[in-house]
């Protein structure tokens, strides 16, 4: 994903803006792994193999997200509609 790419992106939900955290990049300054947050929300967006995953929460795969968030953020909380197992 293209960092000028994330300027056009905001929360499917509710339209409010997304924080983005970039953990990996390539040598052009596309975004290979990160995680987007929204700001009013807290829902989370991973981005994986530089695709930003925004699909609705039903479609989600919580055990495909796992492993990336573990990786880069271990501490991670997620609020909000995916804290219920
Ligand atoms: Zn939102």
């Amino acid at each position: 994903m293209k960092l000028s790419f994330f300027d056009k992106l905001c929360c499917p939900f509710d339209k409010s803006g997304l924080q983005l955290e970039v953990y990996l990049q390539d040598e052009e300054k596309n975004v290979i792994e990160g995680l987007m947050t929204c700001t009013s929300c807290k829902r989370y967006f991973p981005i994986a193999y530089g695709v930003p995953i925004m699909t609705p929460d039903e479609y989600r795969e919580r055990q495909l997200e796992r492993p990336l968030l573990e990786k880069w953020k271990p501490d991670f909380e997620p609020q909000g509609f995916l804290s219920t197992p």
